[in-house]
């Protein structure tokens, strides 16, 4: 089997190797720390860290892309009993989006929808590289009210909300997933994905190799 290819990158800041598979939209330095996504021609620089797991396994470990965006948000229903249920709601102070490529999430689980709803508190830990983000993070930041409405959903019912969003800082972090052939469990919660749920996992298991 051959090896996917591996589009050499560099870095705008350090004219380092960036690191990412050719179809991804977003490039990671390794040595800066720093995402570079490609918006029109140009690279546009994005925070970012490489997570620290939380448990440790005898296995490769593999980095995958989650967008994380800080937010405030103000629910309000004309119906007193949902709107006293909701008060005592914990407040969601970070939504993730997934940034990789995954199919049939519905059935084991979102792991951006899942780090939000557990609300999640990432650590940034040594440097990694990073490979397989798909998603922009304009793209990414559709995702907040969906996943927002969603966990709400959970304790009130969502029928007459007026929700209203402020999106803040965003960060791109590297979530380390360890790799255990038939599916990925993630370093934090433990999540389970089948390998067959990522279509590029070939070549980001490669690319995670030839960086080291
Ligand atoms: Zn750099």
């Amino acid at each position: 089997m051959s090896g996917p290819a591996v589009l050499v990158l560099s870095c705008p800041r350090c004219g380092g190797p960036l690191s990412g598979l050719q179809q991804d939209v977003a490039f990671w330095c390794v040595a800066c720390q720093v995402a570079q996504e490609v918006v029109g021609e140009r690279f546009v620089e994005r925070r970012g860290f490489i997570a620290r797991a939380a448990a440790h396994a005898n296995r490769p470990t593999l980095h995958l892309p989650v967008w994380a965006f800080g937010v405030d948000y103000a629910s309000h229903w004309e119906d007193p009993e949902r709107e006293a249920l909701a008060r005592q709601m914990p407040r969601v102070e970070r939504v993730y989006v997934t940034g990789f490529e995954l199919h049939n999430a519905s059935y084991f689980g979102d792991p951006g929808q899942i780090f939000t709803q557990r609300m999640v508190h990432l650590e940034a830990g040594d440097p990694a590289p990073l490979a397989g983000c798909t998603r922009s993070l304009e793209e990414a930041k559709a995702y907040v009210e969906p996943h927002l409405l969603t966990i709400i959903d959970r304790r009130v019912d969502v029928t007459g909300l007026e929700l209203s969003c402020a999106i803040g800082e965003a960060l791109l972090w590297g979530v380390p997933f360890f790799d255990e052939g038939d599916r990925l469990r993630d370093g934090i919660l433990g999540l389970k994905i089948p390998a067959a749920a990522l279509d590029e996992l070939g070549a980001i298991r490669a690319h995670g190799r030839a960086r080291g």
